[in-house]
């Protein structure tokens, strides 16, 4: 269906508030990286139900990326051959994936409390993970429906992965170079999914990247743990992974990752207070050293100057002076 030779990525935004500077210098850069190469991008909703969702998020999130000047070439709005790029819309395929794990015995269902289950139908950012699971549910019950029955009250059973003892996974990040990860003494078996028919964030963003083409992710390196998860999960299916490139996060000038207390980032209330797109997108190019302090420039003008060796490693800080360069 897609030629190998052309890069696709994806914009993959979830519903669950605004976008804020810190989404946007990532989205700037994943969308940089695939049209300076005159790849395709895709933009698929990552909605699936979550405590977070709020509504009228995702139209939001749409504008607010098309505010920055970003664009896409397929996705809710566009349509595509790879449909829907909504993931509410797209439960059968993780259905599907959930049945070839369960064939091959790679999950079983958890009937733990713990915040890692509540927390599975979104990414399990750094800082989300809990101490590693002791595998107390193996054995615990052989379906979903038997779990469930334990629970009282009735809540909804989590799918864990099987992460096997004794091996390591490896990647070659395009940022950071060679990753390692023995998940099992990290994390221990993880959490795919949490409801029955397999939507959750794990099982989903695995079987919509492939089943999408994406042939390039790049994400915030909050999530450069989830990576090693991810090519578990690709194994077990007999997929083949995209490459992976985790670019630093944005921070308060505290060191910890963006909220409230830093200032409202939220892209609408900048547009607002009056901060123009080239502003803010030539403020997060300078931070990535693609462009001059003070220069307005706009993602399309970008393209040639897009090189991820500049991007600086450690996190880019919120501190004064750029808070004051966009009134914050
Ligand atoms: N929708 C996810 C998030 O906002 C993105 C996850 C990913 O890039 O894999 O955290
Ligand atoms: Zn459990």
């Amino acid at each position: 269906m897609t030629s190998p030779c052309v890069p696709r990525g994806r914009l993959a935004p979830s519903p669950t508030g605004a976008l804020h500077l810190g989404n946007a210098r990532t989205f700037l850069a994943a969308w940089l990286s695939i049209r300076s190469r005159g790849g395709t991008i895709l933009l698929r909703m990552e909605d699936l139900d979550h405590p977070k969702i709020k509504r009228g998020a995702a139209e939001s999130a749409l504008q607010d990326l098309r505010w920055l000047g970003l664009d896409w070439d397929e996705g809710p709005d566009a349509g595509g051959p790879c449909g829907p790029y909504v993931q509410s819309e797209r439960i059968p395929h993780y259905r599907r994936a959930l049945d070839r794990l369960l064939a091959a015995g790679l999950v079983y269902p958890c009937t733990c409390a713990r915040r890692d289950v509540q927390s599975a139908q979104s990414a399990p950012h750094a800082g989300d993970d809990g101490p590693r699971y002791s595998g107390v549910c193996r054995e615990k019950a052989r379906t979903y429906a038997e779990a469930a029955a334990l629970l009282e009250p009735p809540r909804l059973p989590a799918w864990r992965f099987r992460a096997g003892a004794g091996r390591m996974t490896a990647f070659r990040d395009g940022f950071r170079g060679e990753c390692r990860q023995d998940v099992n003494a990290a994390v221990g078996d993880f959490v795919v999914a949490r409801h029955a028919d397999g939507a959750g964030y794990m099982l989903a963003v695995v079987a919509d990247d492939a089943a999408m083409g994406v042939t390039e992710v790049l994400r915030a390196d909050d999530l450069l743990d989830a990576t090693h998860r991810q090519l578990l999960v690709y194994e077990a299916l007999g997929l083949a992974p995209p490459s992976f490139t985790h670019i630093p996060l944005v921070v308060g000038e505290d060191g910890n990752r963006l909220a409230k207390r830093h200032g409202d980032t939220r892209l609408t209330d900048l547009r607002a207070r009056g901060v123009s797109a080239a502003k803010l997108v030539g403020l997060l190019a300078w931070s990535c050293g693609w462009a001059e302090w003070g220069e307005d420039v706009m993602p399309r003008d970008l393209a040639a100057r897009f090189d991820l060796r500049s991007i600086p490693p450690r996190p880019l800080a919120l501190d004064a002076r750029l808070r004051t360069y966009l009134g914050l």
